[in-house]
């Protein structure tokens, strides 16, 4: 059996993996942090009906609409479908609503006029001037928990995913990939296989810069912000062509409202910036006008992994949100290393369809991918907690779940979902880290990591609220004072 090694553990890699899992080709996951440590883990929650897109970038758009129908049937244990409304406002320009309206239709996105009073009844708090509603077939996707099931599957079927392990480098023999350099804990090794997929998002052009040909990937920061209350129960967005501040999403007990989309050099998420989170705030209250009232929870971001066809570009908005795909030795590096780069969350199942299909054409592997039809199992239902004491009362997380997991703080975090709701651990993360050796480095950290996405976001109220957290943690629960 022909053994594939993927780079990246993020919705890129791990659909890779399942597809070729299902064809019957071995697979090795490689992950430098945790599973969802990158841009899978920091992004709106959308299951994209193809809508936004439809006006600028029809092919990915009719890749949303494809991809949102097939996702319900394969991996409903992630998807909420809630649906969505775009809405727009008396001031905006009436010719891009019909040119929407048009371009859903060539696209095959389902869309359906609604009433304004009924749109009103289902999303209190709405503008007065709000000119048109249209629904959509939007729905929320459980990013974290899909990417946990999609493990679980991967496993299930024989493959290995190997968290904080870095790929360093090919191995090649007479111009063919014969293995993976990795290193993990500070020691080197080599995985053999017969070829490896770079789906490392916006480290890509890092990690295959050196395999052959150019890989030009422009990473995009987008800040989003998180509200502390869910507020309504449909994902809303602004009819008018993709911008800023567009797109609320209800996830779980939290809306997540953005983003911003702003290039960078690094590959890397810097901390929210507070000038973002201002605009973020000023745009949103055109369609929701006490939004600036709304408690905000903190304010994160991801970076976009955009893939830039030649030079003609002025900002990351341009470039397209459907993905491509390198087959290296067409530029003179080695047979069967691949890339892909770009695409959405909502686009991974397609993307791991067209890469399989490259790779198990390069192979020799002619059974066809089924993963458009295999169905992702949904995470078994958590263990009752029994008589186990609660040690998150935001989350309902039991002390026995916090013993359950073995791994990092993040790990843990994501797992079990502690310190993820309205207090952000101000009162939790010391009964939880408390049960865990070396826990105080894990609190400083963890400290660290909130604060960063609550600061942006700190004046009035949210101010006040921070100062209340502080209060807590250093004069009632005795932390150490860090100035
Ligand atoms: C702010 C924002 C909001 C978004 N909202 C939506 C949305 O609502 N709906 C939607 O459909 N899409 C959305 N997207 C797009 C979507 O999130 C991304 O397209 C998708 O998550 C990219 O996944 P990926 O697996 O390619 O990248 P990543 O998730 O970044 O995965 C790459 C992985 O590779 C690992 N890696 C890197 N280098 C190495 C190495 N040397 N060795 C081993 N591992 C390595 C990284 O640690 C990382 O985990 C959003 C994006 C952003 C930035």
């Amino acid at each position: 059996m022909s053994t594939v090694a993927v780079i990246g553990g993020g919705a890129t890699g791990l659909g890779v993996a399942w597809d070729l899992l299902l064809r019957g080709v071995g697979v090795v996951v490689i992950e430098k942090d945790e599973i969802a440590g990158g841009t899978s883990g920091r992004f709106h929650g959308l299951l994209h009906s193809g809508a936004r897109y439809a006006v600028t970038d029809p092919v990915a758009a009719r890749g949303c609409a494809e991809e949102n129908a097939i996702l319900r049937t394969i991996a409903p244990g992630a998807i909420a479908g809630v649906g969505g409304v775009f809405l727009g406002k008396e001031s905006d320009s009436p010719e891009f609503g019909e040119r929407w309206l048009a371009a859903c239709e060539s696209a095959g996105i389902a869309v359906k006029p609604a009433q304004l009073a009924a749109v009103r009844a289902e999303i209190p708090g709405l503008a007065s001037d709000l000119a048109a509603a249209y629904r959509v077939q939007d729905a929320v996707l459980e990013g974290f928990r899909l990417l946990e099931m999609l493990v679980r599957a991967i496993q299930r079927l024989g493959g290995e995913v190997f968290e904080r392990t870095r790929a360093c480098g090919l191995v090649t023999e007479a111009g063919e990939v014969r293995g993976l350099t990795v290193e993990s804990g500070g020691e080197r090794r080599a995985i053999g296989c017969d070829a490896v997929v770079n789906a490392a998002g916006p480290w890509a052009g890092e990690v295959g810069g050196s395999w052959g040909g150019e890989l030009t990937v422009r990473p995009s920061r987008g800040t989003l912000v998180i509200f502390a209350n869910r507020h309504f129960s449909r994902v809303v967005n602004r009819l008018a062509p993709p911008g800023n501040g567009d797109i609320f999403v209800p996830h779980g007990r939290v809306l997540i409202f953005g983003t911003t989309d702003t290039g960078q050099e690094s590959p890397e998420p810097p901390a929210p910036l507070r000038e973002e989170v201002v605009e973020l705030i000023r745009i949103g209250q055109e369609i929701f006008p006490a939004l600036a009232r709304w408690r905000v929870i903190r304010a994160f971001n991801g970076v976009r992994p955009l893939y830039q066809r030649g030079e003609m570009w002025r900002s990351s908005r341009e470039l397209s949100r459907d993905f491509v795909v390198f087959e290296h030795s067409t530029a003179g590096g080695p047979k069967g290393a691949f890339s892909v780069i770009g695409g959405k969350w909502t686009t991974f199942r397609l993307i791991g369809e067209k890469v399989g299909d490259l790779v198990a054409g390069y192979l020799g592997v002619d059974r066809p991918s089924a993963s458009r039809v295999v169905r992702i199992d949904p995470l078994p239902p958590k263990p009752s907690g029994g008589s186990s004491p609660i040690a998150c009362e935001c989350e309902g997380v039991t002390s026995a779940e916090v013993e359950g997991v073995d791994g990092s703080v993040t790990e843990l975090r994501l797992r079990s979902w502690f310190a993820m709701g309205p207090c952000q651990g101000t009162f939790c993360a010391h009964r939880v880290l408390g049960m865990r050796d070396g826990a105080e480095g894990e609190l400083t950290g963890l400290r660290a990591e909130r604060e960063k996405g609550i600061l942006p976001a700190a004046w009035g109220d949210n101010a006040r609220m921070l100062s209340l957290q502080r209060s807590v943690r250093f004069q009632s629960l005795g932390e150490p004072w860090d100035g």
